[in-house]
């Protein structure tokens, strides 16, 4: 048997192992474990099989102490994750009432009628305990078989986490008998991960008390300290943790942008809020990203006026004034063009704070001395503007990602500096 605090997954589904869906299960699992004091020990992808499920389930039974299936529950012929996880436990499957009653309540509250092909979603390993899904129709189960206690969980990535959160973590804190592992996560942008490395990597290894690793994401760096297991002195924790905050705002400002879990556009958007000021977005080649990164968060209605995709020259001059002259002198990839843009958002919209974005995305294109990934940025303000001049690396989806981030960026550091 493993060790109690690891756990296994299996992931089911055939369009992941065709390549028609990225798997997102593990990078959300592979962090969710983590304050448990747990961690992914091994990860299975399966097809939509019968005897491929019960093939890799049998062989993890009295060998490790959780198992987590995800997918494959829902009605349709390719749903076979609950016969599957049977043949693998040599059970029948048995016929759940009160949950064949939620499903057609499910339906019932939407209008419709659940269907025959529903009714099998009721269906579970003899001796599970059913786990309810409110967003959803698939209910998931938790069943004990040979020292080994294997959850088994929906697909939809929103319905796992739900269920995860809901009902796996409180039962595997519980047998895990710990308190949960504390993990620190500070976020950066605009430092390579080497850079960081070097700037703070002494206080980082200095760390005793804390596990580090460093994941780029959101075009920057996350630093993920999470204690160790074995940590015994506890009041380590706070001194070591204040200490690479310390660090890294000593070394990087407000490239160092949260302390915490909230995305850039969440940090800039609390700021804006606190403070009672709007932003107008005028966007070329981000088409609209940084519109839905700032309302992506609930309440950004406060401050998020307007966002304009202005795409062509003409929309610029149309919906933003910026003048026919500055594009034909100096091109819609231009600072010129950009401050006129920032400028364009923000008067239109009467906001405090105008954001543009223009650039050469590619992957082909680009006139002549604009490369790909030559971008301008710029935050405009009554009475002022700043405009970045940027050359992006990388595919047409970073250039534009690295643009949406270095834009709100631009803005909160103008905002921590007033
Ligand atoms: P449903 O009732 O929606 O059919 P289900 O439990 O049968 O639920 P699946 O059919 O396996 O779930 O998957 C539902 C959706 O979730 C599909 O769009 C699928 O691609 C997506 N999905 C499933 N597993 C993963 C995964 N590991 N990573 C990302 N997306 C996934």
């Amino acid at each position: 048997m493993t060790q109690t605090n690891d756990i296994e997954v299996i992931i089911v589904g055939n369009e992941l192992l065709k390549g028609e869906r990225v798997d997102s299960h593990l990078s959300y699992l592979g962090r969710a474990v983590l304050p448990l004091g747990a961690r992914i020990a091994r990860a299975h992808v399966t097809a939509d099989s019968v005897d491929e499920i019960a093939r890799v389930l049998s062989g993890r039974i009295g060998e490790t102490r959780t198992v987590l299936v995800t997918g494959g529950l829902g009605p349709t012929p390719d749903d076979v994750t609950r016969r599957g996880v049977a043949a693998g436990l040599g059970l029948e499957l048995e016929f759940h009432e009160a949950s064949w009653n939620a499903i057609q309540d499910f339906f019932a509250s939407r209008g419709r009628q659940a269907t025959q092909a529903n009714r099998q979603q009721a269906e579970f390993p003899a001796g599970s305990r059913v786990l309810a899904n409110g967003e959803g129709t698939a209910p998931g189960f938790e069943i004990e078989s040979g020292g080994t206690t294997v959850f088994v969980l929906p697909g939809p990535p929103e319905e796992l986490r739900r269920m995860f959160s809901s009902h796996v973590a409180p039962a595997l804190s519980e047998r895990f008998d710990r308190d949960p592992l504390r993990v620190d996560t500070f976020r950066t942008i605009g430092v390579g991960e080497s850079t960081l490395f070097d700037l703070v990597g002494e206080t980082l290894g200095a760390l005793s008390a804390y596990d580090v690793s460093s994941l780029p994401s959101r075009g920057g760096v996350d630093i993920l300290l999470t204690e160790k297991s074995s940590l015994s002195d506890r009041s380590l924790l706070d001194t070591e943790s204040d200490a690479v905050a310390e660090a890294l705002a000593g070394a990087i400002g407000t490239k160092f942008y949260e302390r915490g879990e909230r995305s850039l556009a969440e940090v800039v958007g609390s700021m804006l809020a606190e403070r009672e000021e709007t932003i107008a977005i005028a966007e070329s080649l981000t088409g609209g990203w940084i519109g839905k990164l700032l309302t992506d968060v609930p309440g950004a209605s406060a401050y998020v006026l307007s966002d304009v995709v202005a795409y062509s020259n003409a929309a610029k001059t149309d919906l933003l004034g910026v003048s026919a002259e500055t594009l034909e002198k100096f091109g819609a990839v231009s600072e010129e063009t950009c401050t006129e843009m920032a400028h364009g958002a923000r008067n239109r919209a009467h906001a405090a704070f105008g954001l543009a974005t223009t650039g050469v995305a590619g992957p082909t294109g680009g006139p002549p001395k604009k490369p790909v990934g030559l971008t301008f940025l710029g935050v405009s303000w009554d009475g002022g503007c700043n405009i970045k001049r940027q050359l992006f690396t990388g595919t047409r989806d970073d250039i534009r990602r690295r643009a949406c981030q270095g834009v709100l960026w631009m803005l909160l550091d103008h905002l921590r500096k007033q």
